[in-house]
């Protein structure tokens, strides 16, 4: 039953957003890494500014910010907030990959899904989220990243459980969808999260999933 019910929702999202047209192709992993790690814990236009301003100063590649001074990595990565973690990271990272990795991410993204999954997790400030967004658009392994977006619609529309850490909600969703569908999963929950899903107060009335949304009279006070 809930399988059926997850079809319709992502049928239903398919046809109230549009997917992006970067999706029909592999993003570079290097540089998806970084515009990951930048993005952690802060918001969308602060991630878009912070890596605009890198791109300006440095190529986006491990040898050029590996060799970077890590004051004007911190510099381009203020607007993001926590920058010099960040800037910190970056350089750790592409240093890495540089030294070790012969300069680029494919030997690891060559790796089965697990193996690779495992080998990202190894870099300095690479979690499990991170991980999944570079294998998901840089490689087009099987996998859900869940962002807060993901973790907050999915609960609320009941598809997964309710209390359930990262593993536990990646694994149910996609237990719920064919793998084809998985990328599909993650951008169509993040545009439900961002127009309508919002974390304080659900546009439930004007939702395009109500009628399939367990908790819509949750909060019936937004109506
Ligand atoms: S009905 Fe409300 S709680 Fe359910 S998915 Fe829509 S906006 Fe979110």
């Amino acid at each position: 039953m809930t399988e059926r019910r997850a079809e319709k929702i992502l049928e239903t999202l398919r046809k109230t957003f549009t997917m992006p047209k970067w999706t029909n192709s592999k993003r570079d992993p290097f540089k998806t890494l970084i515009v990951t790690i930048i993005s952690q814990n802060t918001a969308d236009r602060n991630t878009a500014k912070a890596f605009e301003n890198l791109s300006k100063h440095f190529k986006i590649t491990p040898e050029a910010l590996a060799n970077a001074k890590t004051n004007q990595i911190e510099s381009c990565l203020k607007p993001a907030g926590l920058y010099r973690n960040k800037a910190k990271t970056i350089k750790q990272v592409s240093k890495i990959i540089l030294e070790k990795h012969h300069g680029n991410l494919e030997s690891i993204l060559s790796m089965p899904f697990e193996d690779a999954r495992r080998a990202l997790m190894e870099f300095p400030g690479v979690g499990p989220k991170t991980a999944d967004v570079v294998l998901l658009f840089s490689a087009k392994k099987p996998t859900i990243p869940v962002d807060t977006h993901v973790d907050r619609t999915s609960k609320r529309l009941g598809l997964t459980p309710a209390n359930g850490d990262y593993e536990t909600v990646r694994k149910s969703l996609q237990s719920l969808y064919d793998p084809k569908d998985y990328l599909a999963v993650h951008v169509l929950l993040i545009s439900q999260g961002r127009k309508c899903c919002k974390a304080r107060n659900p546009l439930c009335k004007q939702c395009p999933v109500d009628m399939l949304c367990p908790s819509r009279h949750l909060w019936d006070k937004n109506d």
